[in-house]
This record gives structure tokens, C-alpha cells and sequence, in this order.
């Protein structure tokens, strides 16, 4: 079994649940109330087809500002999370900017990607259909997951699923 490392971005809108689902995935626990300034890197190791990874994960915060650690640490990811929140409309709509900035800073036209809507536990505040979230992702031709941080929904399977797609692109160059 060998270690190899991947640099994960966790990226989106404020308020999404980024921190949430990186905490809840490391540390496999839900924080309800998370400082929305906290930019944090994060360790786990995961076993990914018998192959032990140990995945750098970056939850980013403050999208408006500029940031030369985020910028420098895109440059140099394998992996993006690109999230939204399934009850906003706009934090959606973000992620074709983010994306765009994602595709700008690597230089690329695709990288390894998965497109997540979260907050799926609140239904009754729903504004993103499940439909709406895949045929986005069709179009961005990434991977696409509906989690709940809160109710630990999907979030190991977004790592793995991210974490598999990245070992297929290496295993490409
Ligand atoms: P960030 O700004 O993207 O890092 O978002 P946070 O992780 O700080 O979460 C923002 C708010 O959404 C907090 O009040 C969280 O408790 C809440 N939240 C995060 N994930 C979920 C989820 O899956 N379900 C629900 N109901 N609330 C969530
Ligand atoms: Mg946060």
C-alpha cells in the first residue's frame, strides 16, 4: 500500500456549509455554529481502492477578498468541493463564477471537480431542485452529490467519490 497526498479546496458561497462538511468529514462531528472568517487546513487520511491517501483539505472563507494562500493553494490543488446550499438560489448561482476563477487560476479547461448541493435535511426551504443541480454539473462535466452536514448525509462519499476522480486524472499524466 503506498501513501501518496491530494490537495483539496472545499470553495462556495458563505454560509453553505463548507466548514460544516469539512468538520463533519474529519472530524465526524457536526458544528452547528463554525467562525465564517476561519480559513483552515485540515488532515485525513482515507483509503481509496486500497490506496492510502492522505488528503490536504483547505475549507476556504471570505471569497471577496484576495487571498494569496488560496490563490497559491488552487494553483496547487488536485481536487475542488464546490458547494451550495440547496435553499439559496444565489449561493448556486456563485458557482459558475467560482468555477470560472477554479479554471482561470489552474490554467485548465476541466479539473477534478464535484459539484455538491447541501442542506439537503431542510426540504421545506428548498430553492435548487436535485434536477437543477445535476444538469448543472452535466454542464460543468463534474461529478454531482446532495449532502447533509447536519444529518451526515453523503459527506464521506463526496471525498471518496473527489478522491477517486483525482486518482484517474494522475493515473492519466
Ligand atoms: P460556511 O460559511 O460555508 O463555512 O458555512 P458553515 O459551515 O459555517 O455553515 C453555515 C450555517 O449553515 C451554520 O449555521 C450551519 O449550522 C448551517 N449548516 C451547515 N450545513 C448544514 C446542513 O447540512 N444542514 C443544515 N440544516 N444546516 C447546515
Ligand atoms: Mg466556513
Amino acid at each position: 500500500m503506498s501513501l501518496s497526498q491530494a490537495k483539496i479546496v472545499v470553495m462556495g458561497s458563505g454560509g453553505v456549509g463548507k466548514s460544516a462538511i469539512t468538520v463533519r468529514f474529519v472530524k465526524g462531528k457536526f458544528v452547528a455554529k463554525y467562525d465564517p472568517t476561519i480559513q483552515d487546513f485540515y488532515k485525513k487520511q482515507v483509503d481509496c481502492g486500497g490506496e492510502a491517501i492522505l488528503l490536504d483539505i483547505l475549507d476556504t472563507a471570505g471569497q471577496e477578498e484576495y487571498s494569496s494562500l488560496r490563490d497559491q493553494y488552487m494553483r496547487d490543488a488536485n481536487g475542488f468541493v464546490l458547494v451550495y446550499s440547496v435553499t439559496s438560489q444565489a449561493s448556486f448561482d456563485d458557482c459558475r463564477t467560482l468555477r470560472e476563477q477554479i479554471l482561470r487560476v489552474k490554467e485548465k479547461t476541466e479539473v477534478p471537480l464535484i459539484l455538491v448541493g447541501n442542506k439537503s435535511d431542510l426540504d421545506e426551504e428548498r430553492a435548487v431542485s436535485e434536477e437543477e443541480g445535476k444538469a448543472l454539473a452535466e454542464e460543468f462535466g463534474c461529478l454531482f452529490i446532495e449532502t447533509s452536514a447536519k444529518e451526515d448525509i453523503n459527506i464521506e462519499q463526496t471525498f471518496m467519490d473527489l478522491t477517486t476522480k483525482v486518482l484517474e486524472e494522475e493515473a492519466k499524466n
